[in-house]
């Protein structure tokens, strides 16, 4: 088994060229340099994230998922998601906050220490999305708590994340 796993890894018959598009280009790696810089300033070195899936289809989580992957390698930029909002330095809210999951997301907002970011990820957190006007959501975070970033996508890609959280940075820094 690990000799043919070995074998198709060398010989390359299985893999699937990543898309051109969905590199980082130099230009945005240098910016990530600058990224890093702002969050040892702003941050001391690390920026902790609680993602909280409040009501998601779950394709937000699995781009969010991707970022700690060796492609996009968040953690390169002292960013690393952690599993209690108490440790966290913001949330990253998924989905359009359905009702059953606001008053959680309350709680989870509370439980973090203060100053606290909030970040909506995906069009569902920015406005319900297409879940939009259902009896059964509240139409995006900012319903629920306040939001300091918007990313958009459905779902959003691990660059237009990074890219999001650039922003935040440049509202934090007021670059
Ligand atoms: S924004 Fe799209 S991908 Fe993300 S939770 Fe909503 S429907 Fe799913």
């Amino acid at each position: 088994m690990i000799k043919e796993i070995l074998k198709n890894i060398i010989s390359k018959t299985h893999v699937i060229p990543f898309p051109e598009g969905f590199r980082i280009s130099p230009e945005e790696a240098a910016k990530g340099m600058n990224f890093q810089e702002r969050i040892d300033k702003v941050f001391g070195r690390s920026l902790r994230i609680r993602q909280v899936d409040a009501g998601s289809c779950n394709a937000c989580e699995w781009e969010c998922t991707a970022l700690t992957n060796p492609i996009y390698d968040i953690q390169r930029f002292g960013i690393d998601f952690v599993a209690s909002p108490r440790h966290a330095d913001a949330l990253l809210v998924t989905g359009p906050i359905s009702r059953q999951m606001e008053l959680a997301l309350k709680k989870t907002y509370l439980a973090t220490p203060e100053p606290r970011l909030v970040i909506a990820c995906g069009d569902c957190a920015i406005d319900g999305g297409i879940y939009k006007d259902s009896y059964a959501v509240t139409n995006g975070v900012a319903n629920v708590i306040p939001v300091d970033c918007y990313i958009p996508g459905c779902p959003p890609t691990p660059v237009g994340i990074i890219l999001g959280l650039q922003q935040l940075l440049d509202k934090l820094t007021g670059e």
